[in-house]
């Protein structure tokens, strides 16, 4: 007799919700924090040859030398960092966890923040530890710092801006989480392109700092390239549980040729945040709206009608995220992407329209 699901699947995993895309054929796509920009024409024809000429029978290179040197360079890693790829951070993430599963281990992290660190905890099958930030979103030193020694976290997880509440964290409250973590703390700097602030340069006098990096924010969502900087002392670990050829040829042609371009992706991220500025004010004159401060490319803010709010602007073709029931902190509230300014306009007069009917 063969077994039923109950049976073989854990529980945990049986209860979780599977992670939703909801469809967005043909919406202004406002939801997942995309670069709105696509590559120029003549980029797009180089690439177009590296497709073609591609060794596609052949795995691609497990140390991805090449690209590794481009990112340093790109995202000034210090030189004695050593770095390691994912195929996106969320695997990264999965590596980190995986690595450190002892049985009985924590990992902790702050809530609300990003789900997957959670997630990913779960799937490992390790305890996650979630410490409530302030009412303005920001870090409970106090609290952290209490967990931290009742828990013995092996990797504590701090998203730098956080998503999906758009804020960096105070980086002296950062520092003492760093002095009192007994493991390994990961910055996650998935929106650092929209930030004025980076731990980066940080690798250099705190041993147990990893700090986190994608591409997708930055307007590489399709690749799938995360990046991991830290002593070797850890990466060489945790590069023993990456599945050896987790970064395909393709990803590794185009982003190799993309960050030659380096300023054309800081020149998209700088009209984000210019359109970023817009936005804000647009909503913050806007009654029953406010939005939190932010140096995401993507802005939260309460409103009085998350839900009907964001069945307005669906019907009217503008997709963001809905975040009400997704924590208690966030009741009411929704969260935009910044995109184009022809979208952004279409979402600023859809939501005046919605708030106006709410
Ligand atoms: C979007 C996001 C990621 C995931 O990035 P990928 O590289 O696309 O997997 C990681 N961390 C945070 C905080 C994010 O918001």
């Amino acid at each position: 007799m063969s077994k039923r699901p109950e049976e073989i699947i854990r529980d945990e995993i049986r209860a979780l919700a599977a992670y939703h895309v909801p469809e967005s054929g043909g919406m202004v796509k406002l939801d997942a924090m995309e670069n709105p920009y696509r590559l120029p024409a003549d980029l797009q024809v180089e690439i177009a040859h590296l497709a073609e000429t591609a060794a596609l029978n052949r795995y691609p290179d497990p140390a991805a030398a090449r690209l590794k040197s481009r990112l340093r360079e790109a995202m000034q890693i210090p030189a004695d960092a050593d770095v390691l790829l994912g195929n996106g951070s969320d695997e990264i993430i999965q590596m980190l966890i995986m690595a450190a599963a002892r049985p009985g281990t924590a990992v902790l992290g702050v809530e609300p923040s990003f789900v997957m660190f959670r997630m990913i905890a779960t799937f490992c099958g390790v305890r996650f530890v979630g410490v409530e930030l302030t009412a303005d979103f920001m870090l409970d030193v106090e609290r952290m710092l209490a967990e931290i020694a009742r828990h013995q976290p092996a990797l504590i997880f701090l998203a730098y801006p956080n998503n999906p509440t758009g804020n960096l964290f105070d980086a002296d409250a950062v520092r003492r989480i760093m002095e009192a973590a007994p493991g390994l703390v990961v910055v996650d700097e998935a929106y650092h392109a929209f930030a004025d602030a980076t731990f980066m340069p940080r690798l250099v006098d705190h041993p147990n700092l990893l700090v986190m990096r994608t591409l997708s924010k930055l307007g590489l969502a399709g690749l799938r390239l995360g990046i991991l900087c830290g002593r070797k002392a850890w990466l060489e670990h945790v590069d023993k549980v990456r599945l050896p050829y987790n970064i395909n040829v393709l990803t590794q042609l185009i982003a190799e040729k993309v960050l030659q371009h380096g300023d054309l992706l800081r020149q998209q991220a700088a009209a984000i945040k210019a359109e970023r500025a817009r936005v804000f004010n647009g909503l913050q004159n806007m009654p029953g709206i406010r939005p939190c401060p932010t140096q995401a490319n993507f802005i939260l803010f309460r409103t009085t009608a998350a839900n009907r709010i964001f069945d307005r602007l669906k019907q009217r073709g503008i997709l963001i995220k809905n975040l009400h029931g997704a924590h208690p902190a966030l009741a009411e509230c929704l969260r935009a992407t910044i995109g184009t300014p022809e979208e952004n306009t279409r979402f600023l007069d859809a939501l005046k329209d919605a708030v106006n009917a709410a």
